[in-house]
């Protein structure tokens, strides 16, 4: 009767509705029904390690295959589904389904180390841990192949009980970074208290550090604190050689940007999980840099 009610005044409010608010409820509708019609893909995105060439990992990234929109980037629908309350039963999706490529792989002879899955605030819950130790266990994945992508405003909402989630993730095996590290407002501390394995630094930063001086230091500093934390490092958004000589000389060895590739469905992936496919590329890049 409530979702009755829901729509009836959705059509009292129809006339005076503008194209952008058609434009929502339409996604919302179809929203609903995208996981069941299982519209939902995932790409994957190369995290290369920049002295060796090795994919280290991948980002496994949300898009919707909408059947009349086409392909629909998260940033129009994971704040939606986030609203509509969704976001819990989709984001799990994502990580049992990052989980059972990386089975895939190994089925075609390919070895994915790591696969990296993003975590929304309101996905983490009480039953999350929970949830997370089924799909391992569902799906056979060695648990540190599976790494956590937590913004700061997810482990700082309560920080007793994310403190202890994290904790049961990282004995299980589960590896945790922050992403868009240094874009949040929470005090450095949570560095130390968490039980963290990586900081991702913002692509902001990256992009920055070309430009000033000043950004060029936070850069240097982030991936200094992180080697003092025993933390890994990934600089995310890495587009140019500039930003790439600029992230190796400084000790940055993971890059994950367009420089290598943009985010690609899955089998356009398992090409570049090839050996050496990045390695030329590599030989490149740092011929250029000692002409
Ligand atoms: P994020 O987790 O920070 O992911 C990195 C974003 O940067 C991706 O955007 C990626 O395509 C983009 N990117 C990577 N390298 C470059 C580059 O060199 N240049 C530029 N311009 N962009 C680059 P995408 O795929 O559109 O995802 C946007 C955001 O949506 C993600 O940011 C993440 O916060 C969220 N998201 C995506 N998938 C999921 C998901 O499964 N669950 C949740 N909760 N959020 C997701
Ligand atoms: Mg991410
Ligand atoms: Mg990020
Ligand atoms: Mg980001």
């Amino acid at each position: 009767h409530a979702k009755a009610a829901g729509k009836n005044s959705y059509l009292i409010y129809d006339s005076e509705m503008d194209a952008a608010g058609l434009d929502r409820l339409t996604l919302e509708t179809d929203l609903r029904r995208a996981m069941e019609r299982d519209e939902l893909v995932l790409y994957y995105q190369p995290q290369v390690n920049t002295r060796t060439g090795a994919v280290e990992g991948a980002e496994a990234l949300m898009r919707w295959m909408h059947p009349e929109q086409g392909l629909i980037p998260p940033f129009r629908f994971i704040p939606l589904a986030e609203e509509m309350g969704l976001i819990g039963e989709m984001g799990d999706w994502a990580i049992r389904e990052a989980c059972m490529q990386v089975q895939r792989f190994r089925e075609q002879g390919l070895v994915l180390p790591r696969v990296a899955v993003n975590v929304s605030a309101l996905q983490f819950t009480p039953s999350f841990v929970r949830k997370v130790k089924d799909i391992l266990e569902e799906t056979a994945v060695d648990p540190s192949v599976l790494q956590l992508e937590l913004t700061e405003g997810v482990v700082m909402g309560d920080t007793h009980a994310s403190v202890n989630a994290l904790s049961e993730l990282r004995e299980m095996g589960v590896s945790l970074s922050i992403d868009d590290f240094g874009t949040g407002y929470s005090s450095l501390s949570y560095l130390s208290r968490f039980p963290l394995t990586e900081l991702k630094i913002d692509r902001s930063f990256v992009i920055a550090a070309d430009k000033s001086e000043e950004d060029a230091s936070l850069v240097i500093a982030i991936i200094a604190m992180a080697r003092g934390l025993g933390l890994d490092v990934v600089a995310e958004g890495v587009e140019t050689s500039e930003q790439y000589h600029f992230i190796s000389e400084h000790g940055g060895t993971v890059i994950q940007g367009y420089l290598f590739s943009a985010p690609v469905p899955v089998d356009e992936f398992a090409d570049l999980l090839r050996p050496w496919h990045f390695v030329r590329q590599l030989q490149d890049l740092d011929g250029n840099a000692r002409q």
